[in-house]
C-alpha cells in the first residue's frame, strides 16, 4: 500500500486514472503482479515487447554488453560493435535505397529527426500529415499529429503543416512542389489500427515523386514483424524515402531510429555539421538489446506465424457485442461500441488475469497487440476471457 501511495505521490501522473498495477516481474507472455497473480499480456507494453517479456536472448545480449562497457561517447563519434551491427543488419533486411540508420532514444525523437532531415534535404518548409495520426509528444512530433484535443493547449507548434485524410485520394493534390515531406503511419494506430486501402500508398508515393517531396513512413508500431513482414510497407509495394522505427525495435528498452539512403542522410553532416545531436543515441546497451531482437525476429520464423495468429484471433473473437475488428497481423483493434464499455471490459479482463487496453483516440476500440511470441494456446485462453467478460456484462 505504501509503495502504491508513493507511485501516485512522487511519479508524475498525466492522467487521473492510472491503474497503478504493481509489477513484480515479467516473463514471456505474462506479467506477474505483486498480488502473486499471473496476467496474460495482450498489449505487450503497447506494441513494444516484440519477443515477449525478458526474452533470454535479449537479456543475455544486454548482460554481455553491460560487462564490457556502457555509455562511452555521444552519438556517432566512436565505432562501437553493437550499434554498427544493428545498423548493418537493418540495411541488409530492408530494400534499397534504405541503407543507413540514425539511432536515437525514442519514437518521438526519431520523428523529429526525420522531419529535420526532410526539411534539410529538400530545402523546403511545408509538411503534409494526416488527420487522426499519432507521431509522439515532443513539440515536433505533436505538430504533425492530427488530433486537436491533444495539441490545443501546447501551441504554438510547428507552422506550415497541412493535414489530409487517410485513404482519401482526392486530397493528394494538397501535396505540392512546396512540400518537404509527407509523414504517415503505415497503419494508423491511435485512430484504431486503420490500414491503407486501394493501392493508396502507391498513389501517395507517386504523388510525392511528382512534386519532389519525401515520403516518411512511421513504422514505430507495425515495425519489427508485427504485421508478418519486418515493416508493414512491404505489404504495399512501395519503399519510403525515410523509415522511422521505435517501440518493438528495442525488445523492451527505449529506442528509436530513422533510416534513409546515404545521399539523403548525408545532408545532416554538413551545412551545418551535426544536423542532429543526441547524447545517448546509439547507446551500446540499447543497441545490444535491439540487435538481439532484430536477429531473433529475422531468424526465428515468428513473422511467418503472424498471419495464422491473426486468423485465430479473428475466428475466436466473434460475439454480438463486437462490431468489427480493424488492423493487420498482431495489431488488432476490437470495436466494442462505446469508450465506457471498452474501459469496463478492460477492467474486468484484468480481474480475470488478462491485460487488454484501448486505442488512444478511439477509446471504443480495444487494443490487442500481444508479443509475437504468444502461443496459440495463450491466444485461446485470452480470447475466452474476453468472451466470458462480454457474456457477463
Ligand atoms: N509514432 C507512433 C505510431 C506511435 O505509436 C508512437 C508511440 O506510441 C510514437 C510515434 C512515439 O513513440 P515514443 O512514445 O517512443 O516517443
Amino acid at each position: 500500500m505504501e509503495f502504491k501511495k508513493d507511485f501516485y505521490a512522487y511519479q508524475a501522473q498525466t492522467t487521473m486514472f492510472a491503474s497503478g498495477f504493481e509489477v513484480e516481474k515479467a516473463e514471456g507472455s505474462y506479467i506477474y503482479g505483486k498480488d502473486g497473480k499471473a496476467y496474460l499480456d495482450f498489449v505487450a507494453g503497447v506494441s513494444a515487447n516484440t519477443l515477449g517479456h525478458s526474452h533470454p536472448k535479449v537479456v543475455n545480449a544486454i548482460k554481455e554488453q553491460a560487462d564490457k562497457y556502457l555509455h562511452v561517447m555521444v552519438y556517432g563519434e566512436y565505432a562501437q560493435e553493437k550499434p554498427v551491427a544493428l545498423c548493418k543488419l537493418l540495411a541488409e533486411a530492408t530494400p534499397d535505397p534504405l541503407e543507413i540508420t540514425y539511432l536515437v532514444n525514442s519514437g518521438a525523437e526519431a520523428i523529429d529527426g526525420s522531419l529535420k532531415l526532410a526539411k534539410r534535404y529538400t530545402g523546403r518548409e511545408e509538411i503534409v500529415s494526416f488527420k487522426d495520426s499519432y507521431h509522439g509528444n515532443t513539440h515536433g512530433a505533436l505538430s504533425v499529429s492530427g488530433n486537436e484535443t491533444h495539441k490545443r493547449e501546447f501551441r504554438p507548434l510547428l507552422p506550415m503543416v497541412t493535414f489530409i485524410e487517410f485513404n482519401n485520394e482526392n486530397e493528394l493534390d494538397k501535396i505540392t512542389p512546396k512540400t518537404a515531406c509527407v509523414i504517415m503511419e503505415t497503419i494508423q494506430g491511435a485512430a484504431g489500427f486503420l490500414v491503407p486501402h486501394n493501392d493508396y500508398l502507391k498513389k501517395l508515393k507517386k504523388r510525392c515523386e511528382e512534386v519532389g517531396a519525401l515520403l516518411i513512413l512511421d513504422e514505430i508500431q507495425p515495425g519489427f514483424g508485427r504485421t508478418g513482414k519486418l515493416f508493414a510497407f512491404e505489404h504495399y509495394g512501395i519503399v519510403p524515402d525515410i523509415l522511422v522505427m521505435g517501440k518493438g525495435m528495442g525488445g523492451g528498452v527505449p529506442v528509436g531510429a530513422f533510416m534513409s539512403s546515404k545521399e539523403i542522410m548525408g545532408s545532416l553532416s554538413h551545412s551545418p555539421k551535426l544536423g542532429h545531436i543526441t547524447t545517448f543515441g546509439g547507446n551500446p546497451l540499447i543497441a545490444a538489446s535491439s540487435h538481439a531482437t532484430l536477429k531473433e525476429v529475422l531468424d526465428s520464423g515468428l513473422m511467418e506465424q503472424v498471419k495464422r495468429k491473426e486468423e485465430l484471433f479473428r475466428e475466436l473473437l466473434v460475439h454480438p457485442k463486437i462490431k468489427n475488428i480493424n488492423g493487420k497481423g498482431l495489431m488488432l483493434a476490437v470495436n466494442l461500441g462505446t469508450p465506457d464499455y471498452t474501459l469496463d471490459v478492460a477492467k474486468k479482463c484484468m480481474e480475470k488475469g488478462l491485460i487488454v487496453f484501448w486505442q488512444l483516440y478511439r477509446n471504443e476500440y480495444m487494443r490487442i497487440s500481444p508479443p509475437l511470441t504468444i502461443s496459440e494456446d495463450e491466444i485461446r485462453k485470452g480470447c475466452q476471457i474476453i468472451l466470458d467478460v462480454l457474456n457477463e456484462n
